[in-house]
């Protein structure tokens, strides 16, 4: 049984033999993806509150220091990231600040709003205005809550990590894996293209990997929202020093997402979290976000040198790089897919993104063309 699940009312319980013959994948028995996609994005840390610790996490930072970006700061980076190219305005949080940090709580209060949630909308709205679709990563969220910004969002998400129940989750704020599942399961009730993945070295065995990756699956498999699964390794940092997973625990562990997953879920390692040279033969087939406007610098002679990674990273690979939206290509209406590169049929949901969302898209003014030539495969360096 997985830790909360008869708590969140959460049916997901991967087989025995399923989760056997996962764990007897190697990289051997995955094939190398035919092409390595990324988006170009800009970072929002809406807020560094969370109510939970997790001990191998930097992003969190305690009551009284924790903080939330203004409306106008939001509009500040969306607008630079725009005017550099991007096309995803990518709202990171920590999970629901709860009651102790009344500083946030009194700072929502007095720009008028009752939660994070509402203040998420917002954003979003901001985002949108300035020319960027909203990929909002706000930690669990009930029905309620994902309702208040489904419709603002190009696309949502949300970590599993682990199925386990792990020491690094502990503490008396404890996030919950049936709790994780349930917000997954919630975005594909509420047909939101979803993005999720597991942590590696994080605590959990093998065992626990091959189940997380079979839950997600199984989600997957009865809404058809989940677009990409991360197969992030923890990494050492100020917080955590137990160790980051080796080169062959890597690729294991991307050459099982890929063995478990549906071709058409994409299986992404960041690049700045792992070597991807060295797992690109396991499946992978997604390099995620980068962020121009992180960078040092913006020169239209240049590509930035985030960008130029990519670029090698794919070259080494023998294969071709695209740039996707923050939406992967299969939720769009059909007169919006470019259906040669993603031609999946839709899944089961009668309609994946908002008219907001939509209208967003096939707008005549420069953001509408910006996503269209993305999507056309014509976007430029
Ligand atoms: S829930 Fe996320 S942001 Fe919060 S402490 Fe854990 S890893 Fe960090």
């Amino acid at each position: 049984m997985i830790p909360g699940a008869d708590e969140y009312d959460v049916d997901v319980a991967p087989d025995d033999a399923a989760v056997e013959r996962l764990l007897a994948v190697d990289p051997a028995d995955v094939d190398p993806a035919g092409e390595l996609t990324f988006a170009r994005n800009v970072f929002v840390p809406l807020t560094t509150a969370c109510r939970y610790t997790c001990t191998y996490c930097t992003y969190y930072d305690p009551p009284g220091q924790a903080t939330l970006m203004s409306p106008a700061e939001i509009r500040e980076v969306v607008r630079t990231g725009a005017d550099a190219g991007c096309t995803e305005a990518l709202f990171t949080f920590g999970d629901d600040p709860d009651d102790r940090y009344t500083e946030i709580n009194d700072q929502l209060a007095e720009w008028g709003h009752d939660s994070i949630h509402e203040y998420l909308r917002e954003a979003c709205e901001i985002a949108l205005d300035e020319g960027l679709l909203p990929h909002s990563n706000p930690g669990d969220q009930t029905r309620e809550q994902m309702a208040t910004v489904a419709d603002v969002n190009a696309s949502m998400g949300v970590m599993l990590e682990t199925t386990a129940d792990v020491q690094t989750h502990g503490g008396p704020r404890a996030k919950s894996p049936g709790q994780r599942l349930h917000t997954i399961r919630t975005a594909g009730e509420l047909g939101v293209p979803f993005t999720t993945g597991i942590l590696v070295g994080i605590g959990e065995d093998w065992t626990d990997r091959a189940e997380s990756i079979l839950a997600i699956r199984e989600l997957h498999e009865r809404h058809g929202h989940v677009q990409e699964v991360i197969v992030q390794p923890v990494r050492e940092n100020e917080r955590w020093q137990s160790g980051t997973p080796g080169r062959s625990t890597l690729r294991r562990a991307v050459a099982m997402a890929r063995a478990g997953l549906p071709e058409e879920v994409s299986v992404q390692v960041p690049p700045n979290l792992a070597d991807a040279r060295e797992v690109l033969d396991c499946g992978v087939d997604d390099l995620g976000g980068v962020s121009p406007v992180t960078d040092d610098h913006i020169n239209p002679d240049y590509a930035w040198p985030a960008l130029r990674e990519l670029e090698s990273i794919a070259e080494d690979g023998g294969v071709p790089l695209r740039e996707r939206l923050p939406v992967y290509e299969r939720y769009l209406p059909p007169e919006l897919r470019r259906t040669t590169v993603d031609p999946a049929p839709p899944p089961a949901a009668d309609r994946w993104i908002s008219g907001r969302i939509e209208r967003a898209i096939d707008a005549g003014d420069e953001a509408g063309q910006r996503y269209r030539a993305v999507l056309s495969g014509a976007a430029a360096d």
